[in-house]
């Protein structure tokens, strides 16, 4: 528990960050802001879980097209609820009952979506910290 080096996942999972954890080199601690997207919209959980079992280049794509993608996502909410539909098919497919909750939430967070983009279109981020509106530094 003395693990204070560990990857921005890990850490957030608070769990201990193995010497050759996976998302170590991706979502790095001095990088919280790479991590932050990719946690709101897919969660912690299942990154970890999309990089778990790869090898090397699946696993540099993937982390890349993971956090490129929740970026996106993140700042563009209309193209978020547009991917959406696909989104959650695959979250479908990944997730297990405890996090088939979750889903619900999201569900529910996407009628919001919708609800918002026909009255304002502009809505801050329903899921994260309202702090990460403007994450400096994203490379
Ligand atoms: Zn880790």
């Amino acid at each position: 528990m003395s693990n204070s080096t560990g990857c921005a996942a890990c850490k957030y999972l608070r769990r201990r960050c193995a010497k050759d954890c996976a998302l170590a080199p991706y979502f790095s601690t001095s990088h919280p802001e790479r991590f932050a997207p990719a946690r709101i919209i897919f969660g912690a959980t299942d990154v970890s879980r999309m990089l778990q079992n790869l090898a090397v280049e699946q696993l540099n794509q993937r982390a890349n097209a993971i956090a490129s993608e929740a970026y996106r996502r993140v700042r563009d909410p209309v193209y978020a609820v547009q991917s959406n539909l696909a989104e959650t098919q695959a979250q479908v497919a990944l997730h297990s009952v405890q996090q088939q909750q979750h889903q619900q939430e999201n569900q529910v967070q996407l009628e919001n979506h919708q609800y918002n983009l026909d009255n304002t279109q502009q809505f801050g981020l329903d899921q994260g910290p309202s702090s990460f509106q403007s994450p400096p530094n994203f490379p």
